[in-house]
């Protein structure tokens, strides 16, 4: 495996920019980040305004040791470093400098042709979303935090949105019961929605796939609601739930169905990597449920798991509020580009060690995470998927 080692005598440049997607919030770093790299003595750059969204001020990145400046594109030629939230533009990856490493949230499965420009040129691209999740790149699981902050946010929004209340009062007039929440999928952002709804004093259901889900459901005082699947294999690997048959997925369909009727919110978070969203939310649930309630699909991004989502678009169905989010972390941008940060700059110190950038492909944390080295894809699926396209395109 290449190892590519840039030693600059204490003098390397990392740089930090202002995100272009529109509607992106955070930022990669923050001023509290600098730290550890000021004194490992690399030299920091930001673009001016990069952290405003964020809460952090051009002045503050100033006062941890970094120079700001307007001009991204000498930022995008100079800098050894580019820690990013989203992928770099087209534009931008023409100016990146050779040697250098891009290090961020760069959607290669999704959207690797976006890429091209980048990954023929000699630089190298590592995508968060590539960690592998095991145990010694937990710290740097950028996609675990994201979904933190977007299982939190999809009850604060449902809250806002019900017009009940979540917790159970007991008044001079009268009481109030609580409301009841379904989250369909209790990994990392569905666990993270339990948490959030049964501090604001709902009573939770779950279902989930794989049974393992079931004791965390529990620990977390919501029910777990278990669908006797004929005994088939749901888990996919690496903690993950397996893609299920149509029969398997009817199942749930049904019970999903029956849980709606008396549910005033739904979060659904189920995924299977790499493939669309199961769609597990019928019509008919969605008419089931009493006008007022809301569906939060944070499925969204992958296609959704309701029938009726359309991806970015706020629908009234019914009465029902169906909620489809892309990128609920941007709604949170301080504690989100905290979370981060240290997810970036835990990932950093496999590859800078006392000043000096040493990217070696022999650690499974960088060969696994890598897109691109030296001009050549380095992530399989992602060089097939490149074949495909190119081969599509001729
Ligand atoms: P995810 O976003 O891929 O999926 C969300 C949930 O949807 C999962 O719990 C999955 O089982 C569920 N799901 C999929 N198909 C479903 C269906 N048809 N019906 C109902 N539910 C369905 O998963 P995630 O949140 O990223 O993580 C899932 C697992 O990975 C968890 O067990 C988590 O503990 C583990 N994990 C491990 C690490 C690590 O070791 N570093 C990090 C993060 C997550």
């Amino acid at each position: 495996m290449p190892v590519l080692s840039v030693d600059r005598g204490g003098h390397l440049l990392l740089g930090i920019l202002k995100e272009t997607v529109p509607g992106e919030t955070r930022v990669a770093l923050l001023p509290e980040s600098l730290k550890s790299l000021r004194s490992q003595g690399i030299a920091v750059t930001v673009e001016a305004g990069a952290g405003l969204a964020s809460g952090a001020s051009d002045t503050a990145y100033i006062e941890a040791g970094a120079s700001v400046t307007a001009n991204r594109d000498s930022i995008l030629a100079n800098a050894d470093i580019l820690p990013m939230v989203n992928a770099p533009a087209a534009a931008d990856q023409a100016w990146l400098k050779p040697g250098a490493v891009v290090i961020g949230f760069l959607k290669p499965l999704d959207a690797p042709a976006a890429l091209a420009a980048a990954i023929t040129r000699p630089v190298t691209l590592f995508s968060m979303e590539l960690v592998p999740r095991i145990s010694r790149a937990q710290s740097m699981d950028a996609l675990s935090s994201m979904a933190t902050v977007a299982g939190y946010k999809a009850v604060i929004a449902a809250a806002d949105r019900l017009p009940r209340l979540f917790p159970m009062l007991m008044t001079a007039a009268g009481t109030v019961p609580q409301a009841r929440v379904f989250v369909i999928g209790a990994g990392v952002a569905g666990l993270q929605a339990i948490a959030t709804a049964r501090r604001l004093g709902a009573v939770v259901e779950a279902y989930d796939v794989r049974a393992a889900a079931g004791e965390q459901v529990r620990s977390l005082g919501a029910k777990f609601l278990d669908v006797d699947l004929g005994g088939i294999s749901t888990e996919g690997g690496g903690g993950y739930a397996a893609e299920l048959t149509e029969e398997a997925l009817d199942r749930g369909r049904d019970l999903i169905t029956r849980t709606a009727a008396h549910s005033d919110v739904i979060v659904t978070t189920a995924q299977v990597p790499g493939r669309p969203a199961p769609r597990l939310i019928r019509r008919a649930a969605v008419e089931a449920m009493r006008p007022g309630s809301v569906l939060v699909d944070l499925a969204a991004p992958a296609g959704g798991n309701c029938e009726l989502t359309k991806p970015g678009v706020t629908q009234t169905i019914g009465g029902v509020t169906l909620l489809a989010p892309l990128n609920l972390a941007t709604e949170v941008p301080v504690h989100a580009s905290q979370l981060y940060a240290r997810n970036i700059l835990n990932f950093l110190a496999l590859i800078v060690k006392k000043g000096v950038l040493t990217v070696n492909l022999d650690d499974e944390v960088l060969a696994g995470a890598c897109v691109a080295h030296e001009g050549n894809p380095v992530n399989p699926r992602v060089a097939k998927l490149l074949e495909v396209a190119q081969s599509a395109a001729n």
